[in-house]
């Protein structure tokens, strides 16, 4: 026999009892959730290399299958979604080379399962019709604190409890060692799944797990009821907001201007229709890169070149709400886009003469900000030290009167950015603090958040 014959008569050999049973032989309809662990006591190679080697391989085998969904959630001491219920082939293009975990280390230590669980819950990726399985890729140990261990065992045990309730099904995938000088509860959390297979990184469990998802869905009559499903991404209109007056440290202009290519290279990946300006002010509004008309660009690539070359440096003025009204008149929006102002500054709005320290014009900007809500244009703001205060405030040789004003000019220049949200979400504002004001620490955390506007809309 040949090669071929073998592969042919191999094939049929195993699906032929298959075909008479009237059985399937692979799997038709699912919906898979991946829960993994990615805190910062885990190794990162572990971490990103599951991400490829088993979750990215599981996708690749079902990448042609249209009748099916995959969502990946990491989760340290909060859980975030990447990816939100797309078809295995959309799916597999936007895991890449996968996500990084740990960003927060080493605060991010805490692995709260129960906290990814519940999401899990609470966002509902499943389909009557279809099988559903959450994949849990973890250490086996819920962490909050270490008085804490029993109860945070607990919790998870009823998110559990919860999702099997709903008819969900679970499969570990272990990276528990042992380890004779822990005391931590080890196994005890892996035997609550009640898992239909346990995996480990000992081997390559791609086909075995196929295999049991396939077992596990076999009942399930779906490939004939169940539409294609089609997904779509949001469409974004994108204006960058950027103050460069000389209350802002120009090496913090710089770290931005990269936040910014990260974030444009990351939008236009997902959303290709995703449209991207750039505008800088201090006591003038400078075009650094058009929405629409001569100059618009629409290449990732074309885009982060421009914000490169944006000048770093400043000049007297903070008219923020001149850039403000700038942003949302003298640019044509389309209709089916979803609106996005992002504004970088420190927050103290300062108009000519610039003379008197004390007088605020916080007040201008945030009226500018009332008008994005008109527009249905919504705003994330990144806040920025103001220079001259951090200065004050970190030299020992300051007074106690520089020194507080330095403080208060910090706090007017929080409150300014607290009021534009407010201004902009007055019915939940205390939410939208939270989710649409970053500083420079927390700016990590506006990638995420741009994943899960850009998260698919699946119909
Ligand atoms: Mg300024």
């Amino acid at each position: 026999m040949n090669q071929n014959m073998v592969f042919v008569w191999l094939n049929f050999a195993f699906l032929a009892p298959l075909i008479v049973k009237g059985q399937k032989s692979g799997i038709e309809c699912v919906d898979i959730v991946f829960v993994l662990q990615t805190s910062c006591d885990l190794d990162p190679a572990l971490v990103q290399g599951v991400q490829t080697s088993f979750i990215g391989k599981v996708a690749k085998q079902m990448s042609t299958n249209k009748n099916s969904t995959m969502t990946l959630i990491t989760y340290d001491d909060i859980a975030q979604v990447q990816i939100s219920a797309l078809s295995p082939g959309a799916f597999l293009e936007q895991l890449g080379d996968g996500f990084k975990g740990g960003d927060n280390c080493p605060r991010a230590t805490k692995a709260i399962t129960a906290g990814a669980l519940t999401l899990v819950d609470f966002k509902n990726y499943f389909s009557e019709d279809r099988g559903k399985i959450v994949v849990v890729l973890s250490d086996g140990i819920s962490f909050d604190k270490k008085s804490n261990m029993d109860i945070t065992l607990e919790r998870t045990k009823t998110a559990i409890r919860n999702l099997q309730n709903k008819g969900i099904n679970f499969a570990t995938f272990e990276f528990y060692e042992e380890d004779p000088d822990d005391d931590r509860i080890g196994n005890l959390e892996y035997e609550e799944y009640n898992p239909i297979i346990k995996m480990n990184t000992g081997d390559d469990f791609t086909q075995t797990f196929i295999d049991s998802v396939t077992e596990n869905t076999r009942s399930l009559d779906c490939g004939h009821k169940i539409p294609e499903i089609v997904c779509r991404e949001p469409i974004l209109d994108i204006i960058y907001v950027i103050d460069r007056s000389n209350s802002i440290d120009s090496s913090d202009i710089a770290r931005v201007k990269t936040f910014l290519q990260d974030l444009t290279a990351q939008i236009l990946k997902t959303s290709k229709e995703t449209w991207i300006a750039a505008i800088s002010y201090n006591s003038d509004v400078y075009v650094e890169v058009p929405l629409t008309g001569e100059g618009a660009i629409r290449d990732a690539s074309g885009i982060i070149k421009k914000l490169g070359e944006i000048i770093t440096e400043t000049a007297l003025g903070t008219y923020t709400d001149k850039a403000i009204n700038y942003a949302y008149s003298k640019h044509a929006f389309r209709s089916e886009a979803n609106r996005w102002v992002i504004l970088i500054t420190d927050g103290v709005t300062k108009h000519a003469p610039y003379t008197n320290g004390k007088k605020s014009f916080s007040h201008l900007t945030v009226h500018e900000a009332k008008w994005l809500r008109e527009r249905d244009i919504d705003l994330l703001i990144l806040g920025l030290p103001n220079m001259k205060a951090k200065k004050i405030l970190d030299n020992p040789e300051s007074s106690e009167t520089e020194i507080n004003r330095a403080m208060n000019k910090v706090k007017a220049g929080r409150k300014e950015w607290e009021d534009m949200i407010w201004a902009r979400y007055p019915e939940n504002f205390e939410e939208k603090k939270k989710t649409n004001l970053f500083t420079l620490e927390s700016m990590d955390e506006m990638r995420t958040k741009f994943n899960d506007i850009l998260t698919s809309v699946c119909v």
